[in-house]
């Protein structure tokens, strides 16, 4: 069982970070960094494998680049200056500088350079999930605004802005599938955004909470919302025109944005096409913050005892407590339950601590917010039974354990 904590960090503000800390997901090392605990990895690596299965499905291929980059490649594209939240450091060594990567356009354009791809190898899509440093002005809102953080960034490379393009249209299926599948993506939208220095527009995806730091306008009709940012008069609907759009506070939890010639030029990165001319490749790059949409999925989904994780995301599908001791006849079919489930494949955290009262673990199981709660006690254990509770729900119901194990078998 991991430990939980009755209180969060004085200086720790955000409810996602405090959940997430008393819970036992995560521990605040200093503002904007965290480690992330044993059940807060399980949480990430079920996003990461969501994220990796549409990435793959999208012809992404997988690799890893260093987060240690040299100050030239951010000079070449005139960011060492203007990338505001860089950190750049000097060897002491050596005299060198140093950026501690935000982003990866400076070293995967040069990478694909190395290559000589002709118009055949073309379109190539790589992707990493990757640790980046952000020097945040404002780091007080826990998880969603790390200084170091997970991101899974991908960058695709096309012969023509058209290849682009539609590669572009593909990929917000995929994000789309993605914030289903974890579950946030019902409070999801599209939105229209600024395109940075890149182009005029590119799409984020705003998850609607009033923990968010952005404000967005949507429209019922299109699902569809725009930016505060880029609405200097009356916000219309990118869609269909509509004026009448509701305001919101979100989170930003993916951007998309196609990047058409920006890096190809400053690193030279042309192809050979079908008449053997060299041509720039058009890219397009597609992020989203594994750690923010795991703050994200606690802040849209929680109540007064807790987090109530989606079920995807859960780090555990079953949160089984044995009420009594760690003898007699509720200890033994407990223990014989959490065999069989674990044998069945099903993912358990057994609570079977004999130094606290009932109380103090239905507490812990409500904070923790795992899916399903099975409660063996001595008197359930006497007909062979449990009891079985899903989280953020009231009603609960006494089954005999076989009845319990296909419910939970059948729940998705
Ligand atoms: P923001 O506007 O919130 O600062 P950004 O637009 O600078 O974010 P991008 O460069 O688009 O962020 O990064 C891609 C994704 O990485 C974002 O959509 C978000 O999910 C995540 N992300 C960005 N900055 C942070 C951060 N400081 N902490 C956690 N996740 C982040
Ligand atoms: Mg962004």
């Amino acid at each position: 069982m991991p430990k939980t904590r009755k209180e969060a960090p004085k200086d720790e503000v955000s409810l996602n970070a405090r959940l997430l800390i008393r819970a036992g997901f995560i521990d605040k090392l200093m503002a904007g960094v965290y480690t992330i605990l044993p059940l807060g990895l399980r949480v990430m690596k079920k996003i990461e494998n969501i994220i990796r299965n549409e990435m793959e499905a999208a012809g992404g291929q997988e690799l890893l680049m260093p987060a240690l980059q040299p100050k030239e490649n951010w000079q070449k594209t005139g960011r060492w200056e203007t990338f505001d939240s860089l950190f750049r450091f000097t060897s002491h060594y050596s005299k060198i500088d140093f950026a501690l990567g935000p982003t990866h356009e400076e070293i995967i354009s040069p990478l694909v350079k190395k290559f000589n791809l002709s118009y055949r190898n073309l379109p190539v899509s790589l992707f990493q999930f990757q640790t980046k440093f952000r020097d945040e002005k404002r780091a007080k809102s826990g998880i969603l605004r790390g200084r170091e953080f997970l991101m899974k960034d991908l960058y695709s490379f096309h012969s023509g802005e058209k290849d682009a393009e539609n590669y572009y249209e593909k990929m917000k299926g995929h994000y789309e599938n993605i914030f289903n599948r974890c579950g946030i993506g019902e409070k999801t939208y599209l939105t229209l955004a600024s395109g940075g220095s890149f182009s005029q527009y590119s799409h984020e995806y705003q998850t609607v909470t009033d923990a968010g730091e952005d404000t967005i306008y949507i429209c019922d009709k299109c699902e569809m919302a725009i930016n505060k940012e880029i609405t200097e008069t009356t916000p219309a609907c990118p869609q269909c025109g509509n004026k009448d759009l509701k305001e919101n506070k979100s989170i930003e939890v993916g951007n998309i944005f196609s990047l058409k010639t920006k890096f190809s030029e400053p690193f030279d990165l042309k192809f050979t096409d079908e008449n053997g001319q060299e041509k720039l490749m058009v890219m397009g790059c597609y992020g989203i913050g594994l750690s923010r949409l795991m703050g994200t999925a606690v802040e849209t989904s929680n109540d007064e005892n807790g987090i109530i994780w989606p079920e995807a995301i859960a780090p555990y599908k079953i949160h089984l407590i044995n009420l009594k001791g760690k003898e007699g006849k509720s200890s033994q079919l407990a223990g014989e339950i959490y065999e069989k489930m674990t044998k069945s494949g099903m993912e358990v955290l057994f609570d079977d601590r004999d130094d606290l009262r009932a109380g103090e673990k239905f507490a812990d199981a409500d904070l923790i917010g795992i899916p399903y709660r099975v409660i063996v006690s001595g008197k359930t254990a006497e007909y062979d039974s449990a009891e079985i509770k899903k989280r953020g729900e009231k009603k609960s119901e006494i089954l005999p354990i076989g009845d319990i194990m296909k419910k939970i078998a059948n729940s998705n």
